[in-house]
This record gives structure tokens, sequence and C-alpha cells, in this order.
């Protein structure tokens, strides 16, 4: 039996207090694993904990990409509460309980996604048993689900943004100017059987600017989830507070790239072009990843673009007769065209499922996204997530299944529709989904060549610019085609040999742009390391087809005592 609880929105009024305030001990958790592998507390094979291998590149073997995040929400709370706090990272379920046996803690906080929904009940459960003072905290998009106070022994759940939340519990100022953490944007990147060996500096730092999205797209759980249409939340509001947080993580983290957590960065434009200012100013050839609408795209000419240091886009494409407003009046081809012109690597989003998709018509829609050529096509079924608009209608047509019907564990986008589809009888959208992602692989090859060849376009129009910041900046891009990347292409060249004609005529075509622009590394890392990662290549299609499987490591961060992990910088500009 579960507790009927109370839930806690974000908000000033009736905001809960901790009787300790900053003397409380916390701990943040993220959920247990092991994650890929079916299993009773919702674990599955099909959705694993890898961005890249879940989403994007599952269908390229063994030329997926495979890497973790970290739990980005929990190391920005950890960053900003001023109580001593632990944050425990994919821990096993061991780990966990260990933790618990072994530290008392007055408030553990568990951040989830929706499909995790066991995990978090048997963790709440496990909490009681061990730590029966402590009190419970659940955020996390799991928060967003409608009768989530019913699903575990929770003592709140926090519906929104948590970072001023727990400051508010306890009893801290708000949280402004915000402190940003340190972070490494992934770890454990791992592709043709050889995991990367990470320098300092080389992997991009993670800049978290704020939440949420007002374009408010009907799927969009994570504009639901702050917000909605019209609304998000900025942590950084200014060019000048950006700024100086960015030259603030260059200098702690030797970076030169950030990886943009803001949902569309672009939008906000007068922050975004006078951080180029400040840029430009202070010479600053910095890369920027990041999320953007394509309308948002379409306010900028591609030299301010370049001259913002953007350098590679994540951008919805969902679907040709979509209706959705960032894409009226935007040739999305002809936008990710002009984007590879000037060495901007496009991960595009599609969607298999819109409601005017049939099983007739769904191998136009499929061969309308590949036809783009992006660098990664990302593709979900098109999915009502709690507290999206999307799903508000579709309970009120009366579509959404039933959990008898539909498992929570396996809502997430990589298997089932979660609701009745007026065109697609049930069960065929899991055929058509790995249809999607097969063709995109045959047609446009692997992703990690394919991100070799847009460099290659931008380095060649830019590499002799007047202004020497954005030389500057190809350069920094082009740094491991010489090296690693000649290896890959060289190995790709050999993998598709005798395979698929065409294919390989692209990838030669690329391996001898390499070879002739830089040379006898290029020639020799190509020769040998190319061979050396075809055979390990083979390697890993047998460990592969053995079921290989890549869990996370378990991270621990303390920010008190001799173990204190946690860095964070501040900004000194408002
Ligand atoms: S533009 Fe992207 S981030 Fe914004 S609401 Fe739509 S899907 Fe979400």
């Amino acid at each position: 039996m579960t507790a009927t609880l109370p839930v806690i929105q974000q908000g000033e009024q009736d905001h809960p207090r901790h009787p300790l305030g900053t003397r409380a001990k916390v701990l943040l958790t993220s959920v247990f694993g092991p994650f890929d592998q079916d299993d009773e507390f919702g674990s599955r094979t099909i959705n694993p904990p890898e961005l890249y291998q879940n989403q994007v590149t599952r269908e390229q073997g063994v030329f997926s990409l495979r890497m973790f995040h970290g739990s980005w929400g929990l190391q920005f709370i950890q960053a900003n509460i001023d109580a001593p706090c632990t944050l425990l990272d994919f821990p096993t379920q061991d780990r966990f309980i260990h933790e618990l046996r072994t530290n008392a803690y007055d408030i553990i906080g568990i951040s989830s996604i929706m499909v995790n929904a066991l995990k978090v009940r048997e963790m709440c459960r496990l909490i009681r048993e061990i730590q029966p003072n402590a009190k419970i905290v659940v955020g996390g998009h799991f928060a967003n689900v409608e009768d989530v106070e019913t699903r575990m022994d929770a003592d709140y759940i926090v519906k929104g943004e948590g970072v001023e939340w727990f400051c508010r519990y306890l009893g801290q100022d708000k949280p402004w100017p915000y402190r940003h953490p340190l972070i490494t944007s992934g770890f454990g990147a791992r592709s043709l059987g050889i995991s990367s060996k990470e320098k300092k500096g080389d992997v991009a730092a993670t800049l978290i600017t704020g939440v949420g999205c007002p374009l408010g797209c009907d799927f969009c759980s994570t504009s639901a989830k702050f917000g909605g249409k019209g609304r998000c939340i900025d942590f950084y509001k200014s060019g000048e507070e950006l700024f100086d947080v960015m030259c603030q993580i260059e200098e702690a983290m030797h970076v030169q790239s950030f990886f943009v957590m803001d949902e569309n960065f672009l939008l906000n434009k007068k922050r975004a072009l006078r951080l180029l200012e400040l840029m430009e100013q202070r010479g600053k050839a910095w890369s920027l990843y990041i999320f953007s609408s394509a309308n948002a795209l379409r306010k900028y000419t591609m030299e301010q673009l370049v001259r913002l240091g953007v350098s590679w886009v994540w951008m919805g494409l969902e679907g040709e007769e979509s209706a959705y407003t960032k894409l009226k009046g935007v040739n999305t081809q002809q936008l990710v065209s002009e984007l590879h012109a000037h060495g901007i690597r496009v991960l595009g989003s599609a969607i298999i499922g819109l409601d005017h998709h049939t099983p007739e018509n769904i191998d136009e829609a499929i061969d309308w996204a590949v036809g783009h050529e992006c660098d990664f096509l990302q593709i979900m079924l098109y999915t009502p997530l709690c507290g999206t608009p999307l799903f508000q209608r579709l309970s009120k047509e009366g579509r959404l299944l039933s959990e008898d019907e539909l498992e929570f564990a396996d809502r997430h986008g990589q298997y089932r529709f979660s609701h009745r589809h007026p065109n697609i009888p049930a069960g065929q959208e899991t055929e058509m989904l790995t249809r999607a992602f097969k063709r995109d692989f045959l047609v446009n090859g692997p992703s990690l060549v394919r991100i070799v060849r847009t460099t290659l376009l931008g380095w060649r129009r830019y590499r002799n610019h007047p202004d020497e910041r954005i030389r500057r900046r190809y350069a920094f891009e082009v740094k491991q085609l010489a090296t690693q990347f000649s290896a890959i292409v060289g190995a790709s060249e050999l993998y598709y040999r005798g395979k698929d004609a065409a294919m390989h005529r692209k990838i030669l075509m690329i391996l001898r742009e390499l070879r002739w622009n830089f040379g006898l590394k290029s020639w020799f890392f190509s020769m040998i390391g190319g061979h050396y990662v075809h055979w390990a290549m083979k390697r890993e299609e047998r460990r592969l087809a053995n079921g290989w499987t890549y869990e996370p490591p378990t991270s621990i961060e303390r920010n008190f005592g001799t173990g204190n992990r946690c860095r964070y910088v501040v900004p000194r500009t408002q």
C-alpha cells in the first residue's frame, strides 16, 4: 500500500521547509541499474541509458556511437544548495542500499523519467525501511505522471524546476545567480569496438542555460514540464552573465567547446548576439553544440551562426506535413544543406506515427526524413508523454492505452505506441521504426563518416577566412581528422569493400580528401590505424552478437569532507 501524498508544485506559497535548513544531509540519486536488460523493475534492452544507441544510431551496429551522459539536473541542484550533499549517479541496487546503510541522510531526492516508475517505488520502499526518518523528494519527468502520488511512498513530488525548490526547502535564498557545475558533457564514448581515451579538454563542457521551451510543441515533455507554451526558465538571462560563466568554465576545464543544454538556445536572440559581441571582443573561438528549432535558426544569417561558433545543431524535423509553428515556411532539407555547407553538423529529429501517417505513406515519410542527409537522425514514435498537450488531447479522445494494454516501462518511444493510432494497426509501428533507422543507415552510411564529410566542408570554406577567430575555430574542429577520424574512415572503407559499392565509393572519396588535405599523418592513421580499427570492429561485432551490453559506471560526488568533488562557477556579472 502506498500512502496518498501531497503534490508540491513550484511557488512561493506553502512551500515546505526542512527543520534543519542547510544543516540537513542530502542524498540525490538517479534510479538504479543495470539498465540494458529486461527485468521486473522496468529496465528494457530496447531502452538502454545511452542517448545515441537508444534513439539515434541504434541500427548502425558496430558503427553506433555509445556513450553516457550524467544526471545534469541533479548536478545542478547539488551545486546550488549549501547543505552537505552526496550525488549518486547510475548506482546499482546494491550500491544504493550500501549508501543507505552506511550514511544517514535527512533528505533523499530521486530523479527519474517515467519508464522507471517501479524503480522509484522500490527505492522509496528501501529508504522507508533503512532510513525511516529521511524525507523523500521525487522529481524529474516522472513527477508529471497524472497519478504519481499513488505510485510510491514519498513525501514531496516536485513537478517543475528543482533547483529553486530545493533551495527554498532548505531555507536558502533564491538561487540567484545560479552556480554552474563543471560537467563533462559525455563519458565512456565507444564506437567501432574502441573506447575513446578522453584527455582533459577533449570533451565539451555542458553549459545549462535554462530549461523549457516556449514553442510548446504538443508532444514535448520538457516544454510541458517547465511551463508549456509561452514559458521557459532562463538561468542566465544576459549575454554578459552567460559569457562570464563560459569564461570561467573554459578556464577551469580547459575546454573550447560547449554542449549547450537549452531546448532552444537561439530563440533568445538578444542574449545570443550579445554573447557573440563579447566573444568577438575577447577573441573567443568557442564551438557551440546547440538545440534549436528551424524557425529560430532562420532568424540568423549563416555568417552569424558561424561567428557565434555554432558547430552542431540538434533540430526537430518532425514530419513533412506536421503543422508545428517552428517549421512553418521553412524548407528543412534546404536548411540542413546550407548548414552543412558551412560545416555545421546536424542531428535531425523525425517522428513516426503522426496522425496522418498510414502503412501506405510511411515509406514516403521515412524517405523524406532520410533525404535530409543529416549527420545523425533521431527517430521517435509519436508518444503522448504525461503532462503534454498531446497526452491531454488523446486522453479526451479516449485513445490512450491502459497499463494493462501497455506497461509503463514500455512507453519510451522506441517500441510501441501508447495510444490507438487512427491509421496504423497496433504493433506495426515497431517494425516501421526499425525500417526507418535501417533506411537511414543504408542510404546515408555511418554517422561518424558523415560528420567527417560535414567538418571537411566547413574547413574548406573557412580555413583561409580573414577573421583569425573563425580560422582558429575551424582548425580546432579538424584537429582529430588527421588521426582518429582518418583511422575511422580508413576502417569504414575496409568494412564496405565488396559489400556496398555505392557506399564504398562515397567513403573512399572522403578518405582521399582526408589524405590529400592532411598528408602523411592521415595516410599513416588511415592505413595502420584503419586496419587496427577494422580488426577491432570485427571483434566488437562478435561481442554484440553474443549479447554484450554497455552499462554506465556508478559515480559518487560529495560536496563536503575529503571526498569533495563537486565544483562549480558563479557568474560575477548580472
Ligand atoms: S521546439 Fe523543440 S524544444 Fe521547443 S517545444 Fe518544440 S520540440 Fe520542444
